[in-house]
């Protein structure tokens, strides 16, 4: 099993092993390997070779603010956005991070000032990603502090809110809550891609992350990006970086140039019959698992899943509705008090409320997983519903 430190975040547990009828099956964690048959398609496409006398140095391009990004990919993550029309680029600084992980710690860094009063607030609206929380706590810094949900802050002074849109856990479209004294607002667009949400307008906020791991699967990479405006703070965010790592491997920062330039290549070929674009392809499949769940949940009233608006697409050109990465699903039989526990005992592994400081009525359920483990997943939902052989 993995640490403790890999428990707290997406990577917690290990693969469900599928050849017992009566496996557990493990959608705790949003490990995001549901798009590896189009990769597996793609064949060689992506493949990267990488001589032994390559990549030596710790720079990669002294002329740019953020000293180690690899320009080819600098120039992929560019194009994405302007084919997807996600993200304003023009007038931004791009700094690579290990995972958008370490950017989320470069960028509370960066808006805190080293020699402030009080530590700054660092507040997200419930329920929020429980990685916030942890990441702001776990070193003890000076420089911040977790202050829990931005709904009931109301500290005067300096803040930073978190806001992630789609929302982890609830696949909600969100906007800063917070109104009063100075605040910095970072925005967490990890899921603001076409196959889970629609695209409404290329978001254009002060500093936003983006990973590779939920754009595109490629989670092991361990590459993720800031858009940010303001030189000093991307400035900021490249010492952390410095100063935490020297910089972010070369190798994945090459091989994430590389997908990111074939899934914006492939972008052009949108809606023909012999189409490889990613998003069309990722955006059934998420929407094929959505159809399937909320068929079985409408089985009966034990439980219940949220509803999205439809809303037109710009990069679709066409009404689409969200398919978000996890399920925010909701037990309302009365006898059931904490859903995690109840799928626990029908060997499902789901995220509880509690985590995300929400109602242990709810549960996150990754919708990223395996195709047999999904499948699985719905089977069993099945039984509990038609048998309720738990609830009495
Ligand atoms: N932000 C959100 C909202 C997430 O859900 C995740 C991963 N689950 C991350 C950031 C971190 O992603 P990574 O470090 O893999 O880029």
């Amino acid at each position: 099993s993995l640490s403790s430190a890999a428990c707290n975040s997406e990577a917690n547990g290990s693969r469900t092993n599928l050849s017992s009828s009566d496996s557990v099956i493990n959608l705790d964690h949003g490990d995001p390997i549901i798009f590896e048959p189009y990769w597996r398609k793609m064949g060689d496409k992506c493949t990267v070779v990488i001589p032994g006398y390559q990549s030596l140095s710790y720079f990669a391009n002294i002329n740019n603010l953020c000293w180690f990004l690899e320009p080819e990919l600098e120039k992929a993550i560019k194009r994405l956005h302007r084919v997807v029309g996600n993200a304003v680029v023009e007038d931004y600084h791009i700094v690579v991070g290990t995972g958008s992980s370490q950017l989320i710690q470069a960028a509370l860094y960066a808006l805190c000032p080293p020699d402030g009063p009080e530590p700054v607030s660092v507040v997200s609206a419930v329920p929020y990603y429980s990685s916030y929380q942890d990441v702001t706590e776990f070193l003890r810094s000076g420089l911040y502090k977790w202050e829990g949900d931005a709904r009931t802050f109301d500290k005067e002074g300096a803040y930073i809110e978190l806001v992630t849109s789609p929302n982890n856990p609830d696949g909600t479209i969100r906007e800063r809550i917070v109104k009063q004294g100075e605040g910095k607002v970072v925005h967490d667009l990890a899921y603001y891609w076409p196959h889970y949400t629609p695209i409404t307008s290329p978001a254009d906020y002060d500093i936003m992350l983006f990973t590779i791991s939920k754009c595109t699967g490629h989670a092991g990479s361990r590459i993720g990006w800031a858009l940010v405006k303001d030189e000093p703070v991307a400035k900021k965010m490249t010492k952390f970086i410095e100063l935490n790592t020297i910089g972010v491997s070369k190798e994945s920062q090459l091989r994430a140039a590389k997908i990111l330039g074939v899934i914006s290549d492939n972008c052009l070929h949108f809606g023909s019959s012999s189409s490889d674009n990613f998003f069309e392809y990722a955006e059934h499949l998420m929407a094929k698992r959505w159809e399937e769940l909320m068929d079985v949940v409408g089985r009966s009233a034990i439980f219940s899943l949220p509803e999205y608006p439809q809303e037109y697409c710009l990069f679709a050109g066409k009404f689409t509705e969200a398919h978000p990465a996890f399920a925010w699903m909701k037990c309302n039989n009365d006898k059931i008090e904490d859903c995690e526990k109840f799928f626990r005992g029908n060997k499902i592994l789901t995220r509880g409320g509690k985590r995300f400081v929400a109602d242990p009525k709810y549960v996150r359920v990754s919708m990223l997983g395996k195709e047999d483990e999904f499948n699985l997943f719905l089977e069993r939902l099945l039984a509990i519903q038609e048998t309720g052989y738990v609830l009495g």
